[in-house]
């Protein structure tokens, strides 16, 4: 009686426990089968992303990006498309994660759970990507960019759709340089600085200040300032590229004065500033297309009063990143609403009529700041650094990196009228000029050159 019972107990417990293996491995088999088979150090799906019938990836207007033939992965002709398009698209080694070759290698492939990679050809439906950027557009941004470490990217505020997206250094995917590890000149390069950068911001952050003054200080345009180049705020100085003198806010912004983003921040206080970063998308990531994005940063939780000053500034520990800088200008044109960015196509409704979004702030929170940022344009920046009626509103920025390094100049904005609804984000690392000089030139030339976009 007993060895019955001791056998019953066995048997009951290698039932349960295969049963749990069997739902552990069923689990794994659904959530992570497709990653497995067209992992890149699996040898098949190398060996699938060179097949004939892997799909293809196209861009917007149906310029052919990456196809396979003769067993080879293959490139547009263009070397300077293929460059610039070189983190959109990705690598055949899929070194860049991002790049569609890797992030929807699946959907290339024709892998499916019934068969793998396996299934017979001419039963195979293999997919092809079509991206929502421009590749002369983004071959111009490239062009831009002139070979120098940064990033650039231009996205329709109302649909969220990525037009360009340029990040460097970068290579030649067709001929990938054989030096690519050792070389310090490639440092980066199999990663897209426009999702996965996150970079210290500088002047550019004074948007965020701005927001959170205009939510929480009703006399903001009646405040005055004063600026004589530096002035010891909290026990060290606060120093200004040079002397403003008095100013009231809007002028203060225009003239990006540190001294007085300095004072306001320090007025409203670390909860309040890290409050409005927040809902502005700080301390989160968000995703594009399924990738999520490095998280910009924003952490006054153990700064004194004077560094709690210079993050209202943009330095101190503050970083962001490029598609999320982007994202927050789109709101500020959109209303508040802030559309997702995303650069694969989608044949549905959402490219048509813009997805929901997330509000980021009030319309007349929005409408306030846009009203600043035009006003820097039409007064600081000018108007005839943009086409004609496209009613730019924007801010500059050079970020300084200390410890003898040279500085980011950043620029970013967006055309506020709705037949040209595009929001650019444009950072130019290691370099000794202002953000106006550096980064302004590249923008000025990418929304120039998006008045030719097809619609
Ligand atoms: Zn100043």
């Amino acid at each position: 009686m007993n060895v019955t019972r001791k056998r019953s107990f066995i048997l009951y417990f290698i039932i349960v426990a295969f049963i749990g293996c069997l739902g552990f491995f069923l689990f794994e088999y659904f959530t992570s089968a497709s990653s497995w088979a067209t992992n890149p150090v699996n040898k098949l799906a190398t060996a699938q992303a060179g097949s004939d019938s892997t799909g293809r990836v196209y861009d917007r207007n149906g310029v052919l990006l990456a196809y396979s033939q003769n067993g080879e992965r293959l490139y547009n002709s263009d070397k300077e498309i293929r460059c610039s398009m070189l983190h959109a698209v990705g690598d055949t080694e899929g070194n860049i994660s991002t790049g569609v070759q890797t992030a929807m290698r699946s959907r290339l492939t024709g892998y499916n759970l019934i068969t793998g990679l396996g299934t017979p050809f001419g039963l195979k439906t293999t997919g092809d990507v079509t991206l929502t950027l421009d590749s002369s557009l983004n071959k111009t941004a490239y062009e831009l960019m002139s070979g120098q470490k940064g990033a650039a990217m231009i996205y329709n505020w109302k649909t969220g759709e990525i037009l360009s997206m340029v990040s460097n250094p970068g290579f030649d995917p067709q001929n990938p340089p054989q030096d690519i590890g050792t070389n310090a000149a490639y440092d980066g390069a199999y990663v897209n600085k426009v999702l996965s950068g996150a970079l210290t911001p500088g002047s550019i952050f004074k948007i965020v200040t701005t927001v959170a003054a205009s939510e929480n200080m009703p006399d903001l345009d009646s405040q005055s300032f004063h600026c004589d180049g530096s002035e010891v705020i909290g026990g060290s100085p606060i120093t200004c590229t040079e002397v403003h003198g008095d100013q009231n806010f809007q002028q203060a912004l225009a003239n990006s004065c540190n001294i007085a983003f300095a004072h306001l921040s320090i007025n409203l206080g670390a909860n309040t500033m890290t409050k409005t970063a927040e809902e502005l998308g700080f301390n989160k990531s968000f995703e594009v297309d399924g990738i999520p994005t490095a998280k910009s940063s924003y952490n006054v939780s153990t700064a004194s009063e004077n560094q709690l000053g210079w993050s209202g500034v943009g330095q101190y520990t503050d970083t962001v990143n490029p598609c999320h800088m982007a994202r927050i200008l789109g709101a500020i044109a959109n209303g508040g609403n802030a559309v997702t960015p995303h650069f694969i196509k989608t044949s549905g409704l959402p490219d048509l009529i813009g997805n929901s979004g997330e509000s980021m702030m009030s319309s007349t929170i929005a409408d306030r700041v846009k009203a600043y940022l035009r006003w820097n344009v039409q007064n600081h920046y000018g108007d005839k650094m943009f086409p004609t009626g496209m009613q730019v509103c924007a801010k500059t920025g050079t970020a300084e990196l200390g410890e003898n390094k040279q500085n980011n100049g950043w620029m970013v904005g967006f055309s506020q009228n709705d037949s040209t609804p595009y929001a650019f984000v444009v950072v130019v690392e290691d370099t000794s000029q202002y953000g106006y000089q550096s980064a302004g030139r590249v923008a000025s030339g990418l929304m120039q050159a998006a008045t030719n976009l097809k619609k």
